[in-house]
Formats: C-alpha cells, sequence, structure tokens
C-alpha cells in the first residue's frame, strides 16, 4: 500500500507516519528526515542543502526525486511506504506518478490533513521549546511563515492533481492525535476492503 500524508508544516504528519508505520508494516519516507541526516552527515549534498532546509526553502525537485527513486528500490519499501513531506511540488507529483508506473504500484490514497495555521504556530513553537537547545533550524516563527508561503505556493497546488484522480481523504488534524489516527485508519481499512472485495 502506498500513502502519501499531505498538509502543511506542523500538520503531524511525522507523527501519524509514525503510528501508521507500525500498524500497517509500512515505511515511512520523510524527505525532510532524509535531508536533515544527509546535512548531519557533513555529505556534499548536505553542504548544498543546508542553507535551503534552514531558510525554509525547498530543495531541487531533481534531488528529491533521484533521492525517492533509488530508496523506494531498498528491501524495507516492498510492503509499502507512507510518503510524508513529498511530493512538495507537481513535478515531484508528476514523476512520482511516473516511477509507480514503472515499478508497477499506484497510490492508494493521498491523505490531507487540515490544520489552521494559527494552530501551526502554536504546535512549531512548542515543538522548538520542547527540543530544549536541540530544535531544528527551522523550526521558529519567522521560517514557519517562509515555509508556510512554499506550501501555499508550490505544494497546495498538487492538491488538483491529486483531486482529479480522486485520491483524496480529508482529515480533520485539528482533533486531539488519537482521534486523527483514527480518521486515517478508517480511510486506510476502508480502501483494504475495497481492495479484498476486488
Ligand atoms: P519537513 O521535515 O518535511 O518539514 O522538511 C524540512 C525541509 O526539508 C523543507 O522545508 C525543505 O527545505 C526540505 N524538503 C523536505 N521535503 C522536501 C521535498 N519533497 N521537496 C523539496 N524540499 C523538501
Amino acid at each position: 500500500m502506498i500513502i502519501v500524508l499531505f498538509g502543511p508544516p506542523g500538520a503531524g504528519k511525522g507523527t501519524q507516519a509514525k503510528r501508521l508505520e507500525e500498524r500497517y508494516g509500512l515505511k515511512q519516507l520523510s524527505t525532510g528526515d532524509m535531508l536533515r541526516a544527509a546535512v548531519a552527515e557533513g555529505s556534499p549534498l548536505g553542504r548544498e542543502i543546508k542553507d535551503i532546509i534552514d531558510g525554509g526553502h525547498l530543495v531541487s525537485d531533481d534531488i528529491i526525486i533521484r533521492m525517492i527513486d533509488a530508496r523506494m528500490d531498498q528491501a524495507d519499501c516492498q510492503q509499502g511506504v507512507i510518503f510524508d513531506g513529498f511530493p512538495r511540488t507537481v513535478a515531484q507529483a508528476e514523476a512520482l506518478d511516473a516511477m509507480l508506473a514503472r515499478k508497477n504500484k499506484q497510490i492508494a490514497s493521498v491523505l490531507l490533513i487540515n490544520v489552521d495555521e494559527q494552530e501551526l504556530y502554536r504546535r512549531i513553537e512548542r515543538r522548538a521549546a520542547e527540543a530544549a537547545g536541540k530544535a531544528r533550524e527551522d523550526d521558529n516563527a519567522e521560517t514557519l511563515k517562509k515555509r508556510l508561503e512554499i506550501y501555499r505556493g508550490q505544494t497546495a497546488p498538487v492538491l488538483p492533481f491529486y483531486r482529479q484522480k480522486e485520491l483524496i481523504a480529508e482529515i480533520d488534524g485539528m482533533a486531539a492525535l488519537d482521534t486523527v489516527t483514527a480518521q486515517i485508519e478508517a480511510v486506510l481499512e476502508q480502501h483494504q476492503q475495497a481492495k479484498k472485495r476486488a
């Protein structure tokens, strides 16, 4: 099963992805985590992208697509994956489609986690405070403003692409954590039932 978790920064994609990983035996593929790991390693790629990430801008589609293509072929992704923070542009969504067609796979559902902006600021500030000095460089109100602009300008336009394919399920991300998980699980159960009947 291939799932896309979609939503603005701070919507809870990472938290929910980790819960689904255990429950459904899927692999979370967070492009943000993969990029931060490259920065932490100090690899040439990491050095190239550090300032981009810290400023809340997007890393180039080319780098992201190559990274995901290689990662999807590894053994731990064969049961299925949860994309977290990918695709973030229409070009990435189109490349993902082509990539999955080549690998004979398809997206089961795109879960759009809706959270209002005021709440996103509260969450990012809380996340930074809880990280106690080890906060992500991009977890602050100023960079969140930039990340939200980019979400609206470059990432939200991916939604019509998936809407047209009737893949979107809307999730109320303002609800309590467990309620959000339950909403997502209900969508995935439905999908699994439909697949069994097919
Ligand atoms: P995230 O952890 O998903 O919030 O991502 C953190 C940062 O990594 C983003 O603000 C971007 O700079 C970069 N990034 C993560 N995923 C992508 C992607 N799919 N395309 C471009 N840049 C990305």
